[in-house]
C-alpha cells in the first residue's frame, strides 16, 4: 500500500492524504459509489463491531445495518447514502447520530474519488453547544483591532474545547509562520511571538488545511489502525476524512513538545490560508465532532472579521501615509530649505513608510532620522545605489545578500527602500528596515536544552524551529508593502515638483539679476564716460591756474589738492569704465603667450610703483586661450596688488607661476605682504570693498571685481589663500 518512508529531508513530498491508516479513536469503512460494496475498512473496526474487519471486505454495505441502531431502531446505511446522493451533499446528513449497542456514535460521510468514506466516531458531548458558540462569537468580535480580535478568538476557542494552549498562527508570504495570539494555562511557557520556518507545515499540509477546515489528532500515543483492502495498488484518498492518520514527522514534532493532542482550525482570507488556530493539549483529549464544528464556525467568523479588520487597518495605514504627505507638502511650500521641511518637524519623512530609519541626501548634505547606519556607510550605499539603479525607486528586503558591505549594519538596514531625487547629483532618500530576526522576541527560555531523540528527529521542536527560521530569514527584513512603495512614490513626486519650482524661481531671479547687471554696466559706462569731459575741464583749468603767478601760496596749495582729487577721480572713472567694458564686451579668444605678457606687465607695474627693492620670481607660465586685453587687465590688477600690499615688507617678494591640474591651468600670484583677514573671505571680490588694514595704501576697491568678472567670463575660477602679515596667494584657474 503506502510504502513511502519519511525523514526530515522529504517531508514536503510525503503523500499525507493517503497514509493508509486512520486514528484509532474511530473506524472507517469505504464503500464503492457504483455498487455500495465495502472496498476498504480499517482493521480496528473489529474493536467496535466485534467481528474481524476482513469479513466485511467486498460485501454490500447493508451488512453493517445489523450493528447500528438509530433511536433504538435498526437503520439502513444504504438509504442514507442514497439520500445524500439525491441531495448532492452529505453536509446536512453529517454527522448522522447512531449507536452501537448503547454507545452513541456519529457517522460522518464524505467523498473519496470512487468511494464514499463512512467514518464512525464516539459521541462524548451530552449538551447542545449552539448558545455557547453564539456567545463566543460575539465576545470575540468585541476586539476592535486585528490583535484584539485574534486574542479574543484564542480565548473563546480555549473555552469551547478546553485545551491547555490555543495559539493563533499566521502564515507569512513565504510560508513561514508566527504565533500572533495565544491563550494558555499559566504554568506553560508562552510561544507568543515565535516564528517557524515554512518547512514546519509543509506545502501539501497547507493545501489540506484549505480543504479540511478542522483537524484533530486525538492522541499521539495510540497506534493508528491500518486500512485493509483487496485493491492493493490503489491507496485510499483520505483528504476529506476526519480520521486520517497523521504523518510520523508531525507526530514526532508534537511528542517533542510534550503535546498529546492537537487540534487546528483553518483561517481562510480571500481564498488563501491566512493562518491556523492551533490548539495543544498535554494529555490525550478527544474533541466531540459537534464541538469541532462549533470551533470551525468560530474560525469562519474570525476569517471574515479578519478580512474586514485587516482591510480597515490597511486603509488606516494608507490614510496615515497620505496625511503625512499632505503635511510635508505644506512644509515644503513654507520652509526655505528642503531638508528642514522634510526632517525638521514633528511629521517627517520617517512617517511615510513603516521603516525604522530614514536618510536624506540633498545638495551634498546628509540628514538622518531614526535608526540608520553610520554616515560613511550611508554615503557608500548611496554610491552603490547610484551605480545600479536606473529607476526612480529601488527596494529590497535582503540588502546584505545583494550588497555585502551592508552585512555589518544588517541589524539596522537589511531592508532598504530608496528613491532618487536627482540621479546626476546623487540626491536620494533611503528608508531602512532592520533584520527581522532582531525584531523578534523569543518568548521562551533560550537555555532550555533540546531533547535528544532517536531517528534523527531531534530537530523538531519549537526552539529548533525558531533557530531554523532564524537561518532562513538571516539578512532579511520584513518586506516593503505595496502601500509603502506607493507612499514613497507619492512623496517623491511632491519633492521633485517642489525642487523644480524652486529651481525655476532661482532661474528667474538669475535672469533678473543678469538684467540688473547689464543695466548697471550701461549706467556705469555712460556715467563714467560723461564724467570724463567735465573732469578734464576741471583738470586743465586747474593746471592753467597753477601757472598763474599772481596766485599766492595758500591758493596754490588748494589748487594742487583739487588737481590730486581730480586725478584720483579720473583713475576711478577709468577703473569703472574698465569694469563696465568687461560686462559689455564679447570675449575674443586667442592663444595668449603668458610668459611675455607677464613680463610686460611686471615691467610696467615695477615702474609704476617704483618697486625696485621688490624681488620678482617668475615660474613656468603656460599659455592660455583667452581675450588678451582682459587677461592683461586681470593680471595687471593682481600683480599690482601683490606689489602694493607687500611694499611695506622689509624684503618684498612676488612670485608668479602656473601649473596644470586636471583640465585646468592654474596661475598663482604670491606675495609676502600684509595679508587678508579670513573673516572677510567672501567679500574681497566685491566692488569697492577694501580691508581695514589697507587704509594707508591707495586703492579703489575695483581691481578684484574686474579680475572676478574677467575670469568668470572665461568660465574660470579665482580664489586665494592668505595669512595676515605673512602674505597672500591668488589663484586663477582657466580651462585648458
Ligand atoms: P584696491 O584698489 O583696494 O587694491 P582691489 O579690488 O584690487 O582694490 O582689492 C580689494 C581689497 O582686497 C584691497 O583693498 C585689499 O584690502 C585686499 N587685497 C587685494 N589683494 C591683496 C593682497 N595681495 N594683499 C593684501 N590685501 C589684498
Amino acid at each position: 500500500m503506502n510504502n513511502f518512508s519519511v525523514d526530515l529531508t522529504n517531508c514536503d513530498k510525503e503523500p499525507i492524504h493517503i497514509p493508509g491508516k486512520v486514528q484509532s479513536h474511530g473506524f472507517l469503512v469505504a464503500v464503492k459509489k457504483a455498487n455500495h460494496t465495502i472496498s476498504y475498512i480499517s482493521e480496528n473496526a473489529e474493536t467496535f463491531l466485534g467481528e474481524s474487519a476482513k469479513n466485511f471486505l467486498n460485501k454490500s454495505v447493508s451488512i453493517l445495518n445489523s450493528f447500528f441502531t438509530q433511536n433504538e431502531i435498526q437503520f439502513d446505511i444504504e438509504d442514507l447514502l442514497r439520500l445524500g446522493v439525491i441531495r448532492k451533499s452529505f453536509h446536512a446528513i453529517s454527522p448522522h447520530p447512531t449507536a452501537i449497542g448503547v454507545k452513541p456514535y456519529y457517522l460522518i460521510i464524505s467523498e473519496s474519488v470512487d468511494n464514499w468514506l463512512l467514518e464512525f466516531e464516539p459521541v462524548t458531548l451530552q449538551y447542545d453547544l449552539q448558545s455557547a458558540i453564539g456567545r463566543s462569537a460575539s465576545a470575540m468580535l468585541q476586539g476592535k483591532t486585528v490583535a484584539a480580535l485574534l486574542k479574543g478568538a484564542a480565548i473563546e476557542v480555549k473555552k469551547l474545547i478546553d485545551y491547555d494552549r490555543v495559539m493563533v498562527y499566521k502564515f507569512q508570504e513565504e510560508g513561514h509562520g508566527e504565533v500572533v495570539a495565544e491563550e494558555l494555562e499559566s504554568k506553560l511557557e508562552p510561544f507568543f511571538g515565535l516564528h517557524y520556518p515554512a518547512s514546519d507545515i509543509p506545502k501539501q499540509a497547507r493545501e489540506l488545511y484549505k480543504l479540511n477546515l478542522t483537524r484533530l489528532i486525538a492522541d499521539v500515543n495510540t497506534e493508528d489502525a491500518k486500512i485493509i483492502t483487496f485493491e492493493e495498488d490503489k491507496p485510499l484518498d483520505l483528504t476529506n476524512g476526519v480520521l486520517r492518520a497523521v504523518s510520523p514527522i508531525h507526530i514526532q514534532y508534537l511528542k517533542n513538545m510534550g503535546v498529546h493532542s492537537s487540534f487546528s482550525i483553518s483561517l481562510i482570507c480571500k481564498g488563501e490560508l491566512w493562518g491556523l488556530i492551533a490548539c495543544h493539549n498535554y494529555s490525550a483529549k478527544f474533541i466531540d465532532y459537534k464541538a469541532r464544528e462549533g470551533s470551525k464556525l468560530i474560525g469562519e467568523i474570525l476569517s471574515s472579521a479578519l478580512e474586514y479588520r485587516q482591510g480597515e487597518e490597511d486603509s488606516e495605514i494608507i490614510e496615515k501615509f497620505k496625511d503625512t504627505a499632505t503635511i510635508l507638502t505644506e512644509h515644503l511650500s513654507r520652509d526655505k530649505y528642503l531638508i528642514d521641511a522634510l526632517a525638521g518637524h514633528k511629521k517627517s519623512l520617517f512617517d511615510i513608510t513603516l521603516g525604522t530609519g530614514v536618510a536624506i541626501i540633498f545638495e551634498n548634505k546628509l540628514k538622518t532620522l531614526g535608526n540608520v547606519p553610520a554616515d560613511e556607510d550611508i554615503w557608500e550605499l548611496a554610491e552603490w545605489l547610484k551605480s545600479i539603479n536606473e529607476e526612480s525607486i529601488y527596494y529590497t528586503h535582503r540588502l546584505p545578500e545583494i550588497f555585502h558591505p551592508a552585512k555589518k549594519y544588517k541589524n539596522l538596514g537589511s531592508g532598504i527602500l530608496a528613491c532618487n531625487l536627482s540621479k546626476d547629483l546623487n540626491e536620494m532618500i533611503i528608508w531602512f528596515k532592520p533584520e527581522q530576526i532582531t525584531t523578534v522576541q523569543w518568548a521562551g527560555n533560550p537555555e532550555k536544552p533540546t531533547e535528544i531523540l532517536p531517528d534523527g528527529l531531534e530537530g523538531l521542536s519549537p526552539r529548533k524551529s525558531f533557530e531554523k527560521w532564524s537561518q532562513v530569514v538571516n539578512n532579511t527584513s520584513e518586506k516593503w508593502l505595496a502601500e509603502e512603495i506607493a507612499s514613497v512614490l507619492r512623496i517623491r513626486e511632491v519633492i521633485i515638483t517642489d525642487v523644480n519650482k524652486k529651481a525655476n524661481e532661482i532661474r528667474l531671479l538669475n535672469e533678473k539679476l543678469q538684467a540688473a547687471y547689464d543695466e548697471l554696466d550701461t549706467f556705469g559706462y555712460t556715467i563714467s564716460h560723461d564724467l570724463r569731459t567735465p573732469l578734464t575741464s576741471v583738470k586743465t583749468y586747474t593746471e592753467l591756474l597753477l601757472k598763474n603767478k599772481s596766485i599766492d601760496e595758500g591758493g596754490r596749495k588748494m589748487l594742487e589738492r583739487i588737481l590730486t582729487g581730480a586725478n584720483k577721480m579720473n583713475f576711478l572713472i577709468k577703473e569703472i569704465l574698465n569694469l563696465a567694458r568687461v560686462g559689455r564686451s564679447e570675449i575674443d579668444f586667442e592663444v595668449v603667450d603668458m610668459e611675455s605678457l607677464i613680463k610686460e606687465i611686471t615691467h610696467e607695474v615695477w615702474n609704476a610703483f617704483k618697486a625696485d627693492n621688490a624681488e620678482l620670481i617668475l615660474g613656468q607660465l603656460t599659455d592660455l586661450k583667452g581675450d588678451k586685453t582682459f587677461i592683461a587687465q586681470a593680471f595687471t590688477n593682481l600683480i599690482s596688488n601683490a606689489v602694493k600690499y607687500s611694499s611695506k615688507a622689509t624684503k618684498p617678494k612676488i612670485e608668479v607661476s602656473s601649473y596644470i591640474d586636471g583640465d585646468e591651468i592654474i596661475y598663482t600670484i604670491t606675495d609676502n605682504g600684509i595679508g587678508i583677514d579670513n573673516r572677510y573671505y567672501d567679500r574681497v571680490f566685491e566692488l569697492f570693498k577694501r580691508m581695514d588694514n589697507v587704509k594707508e595704501i591707495d586703492g579703489t576697491g575695483v581691481g578684484l571685481a574686474i579680475v572676478k568678472r574677467v575670469v568668470e567670463k572665461h568660465n574660470g575660477r579665482v580664489w586665494f589663500d592668505s595669512k595676515l602679515n605673512e602674505g597672500s596667494t591668488f589663484y586663477v584657474a582657466f580651462k585648458k
